[in-house]
């Protein structure tokens, strides 16, 4: 894989050639709702799909670049955002493209991620409904057919696709189905999201009206497939039903993420696609109560990718001496059945003493209950009876 074929494309003049394949349209049904007469087995099927898609995504990415490129549809492999931004200057120059037309932005992962209005701004490119090019977010490329899937088309169609001259699609490397077959069951898992039960969802493949640039996207991405375990965070639909049902999202909400991505998927994601430093708070946040693996539609293992993503830190990065000694001391209290059952006055009094002044600095102590450890727990009984 590599630029060349963007670039020749670039460069070249006029070219015709019909696509292999037309494209096809799916109504989407009403509702979230997943409507399956078999729903675990058709559920579990399509999860293995995803995995296996994941497992061999260098082979999948291939195999959507050799169905999906030809003289009208060229791919731009992009590490970075610098080089999404290189290749839009590139092609915005050579389209002599004074503007663009832009979805809900808003509702775009890639288009926040990228920043593509500030972009776009700083290009001196106008928005405009009838904007020399179109930009879309690819929802999916589907390896096996070469074709792109686009979800929440509102105000799109496939008349609007194939009848601009100039189409630009991005999408990151992780947003692969190989399998044509799913869609169905992957727009009914994602249209948990509201505003999206009701839209259509188009597969475009290209036609020979237009020109279609796809920019394919690392963006740190990659660093996840290092790891077995986190590798399967790639499978995530984004569909947000862990983050309805997350206590501690639901408590501290979005702003400690800073991020396009948060919830209980960023807590695994953002440690690798930014640093573990500058995102160890929220690796740490999660309570391993697992109500997110409980809704999440294709069951990832969210809490087993936390704790490898936190054996990850600890081996690269090393946690601070006052982290060291604060779970240390905790292990002895957790360990010790008396010391659990202490009055919350002496607890406080034990984590103060041997926690240095340093920890308390920079995190705030929840309070204990008021309660000994097994009064709690003789009441928890109670009312599980
Ligand atoms: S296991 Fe962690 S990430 Fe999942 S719902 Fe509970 S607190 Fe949130
Ligand atoms: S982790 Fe599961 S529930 Fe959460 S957004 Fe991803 S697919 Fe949905």
């Amino acid at each position: 894989m590599n630029n060349d074929y963007y670039n020749s494309f670039l460069d070249s003049s006029e070219k015709v050639i019909e696509s292999s394949a037309g494209p096809a349209r799916f109504k989407l049904g009403e509702g979230g709702e997943v409507k399956f007469n078999d729903a675990e087995s058709v559920i579990s099927r399509f999860r293995a799909s995803l995995r296996n898609t994941i497992e061999n995504l260098d082979d999948e990415l291939t195999r959507f670049e050799n169905n999906f490129a030809n003289k009208h549809n060229a791919i731009f492999w992009a590490s970075d955002y610098n080089d999404v931004f290189e290749g839009l200057k590139r092609l915005i120059k050579s389209q002599k493209a004074k503007s663009v037309r832009l979805p809900n932005v808003n509702s775009s992962t890639i288009f926040r991620e990228l920043g593509i209005k500030y972009f776009l701004r700083d290009e001196k490119i106008e928005l405009a409904e009838d904007g020399d090019m179109q930009f879309f977010n690819a929802d999916r490329l589907l390896s096996d057919t070469g074709s792109i899937l686009l979800l929440n088309q509102t105000n799109n169609s496939l008349a609007r696709l194939t009848n601009h001259k100039t189409n630009v699609f991005f999408t990151t490397i992780d947003r692969v189905l190989g399998n044509s077959d799913w869609v169905e069951v992957f727009q009914q898992l994602v249209s948990y999201k509201s505003g999206c039960g009701k839209q259509d969802m188009i597969i475009f493949k290209g036609s020979a009206n237009c020109n279609n640039y796809l920019f394919i996207i690392d963006n740190q991405r990659s660093q996840l497939l290092h790891n077995k375990e986190i590798r399967q965070s790639l499978c995530c639909l984004q569909c947000g039903r862990c983050n309805d049902v997350c206590p501690v999202f639901q408590t501290i909400g979005e702003e400690p993420y800073n991020n396009v991505f948060s919830g209980p998927i960023a807590n695994v994601m953002l440690p690798y696609l930014e640093t573990m430093e500058s995102y160890r708070h929220v690796l740490y946040a999660c309570t391993m109560c697992g109500r997110c693996e409980e809704v999440c539609p294709i069951g990832l293992p969210i809490r087993d990718m936390i704790v490898a993503a936190r054996h990850s830190l600890i081996e690269e990065d090393g946690l601070e001496k006052s982290e060291r000694r604060m779970l240390a001391v905790m292990r002895k209290m957790l360990t010790s059945r008396s010391k659990m059952n202490a009055s919350s006055f002496i607890k406080r009094y034990l984590i103060g003493k041997f926690i240095s002044s340093e920890y308390h600095r920079s995190h705030r102590l929840t309070p204990f209950s008021k309660e000994t450890f097994n009064k709690s727990y003789k009441k928890f009984i109670e009312n599980e009876q």
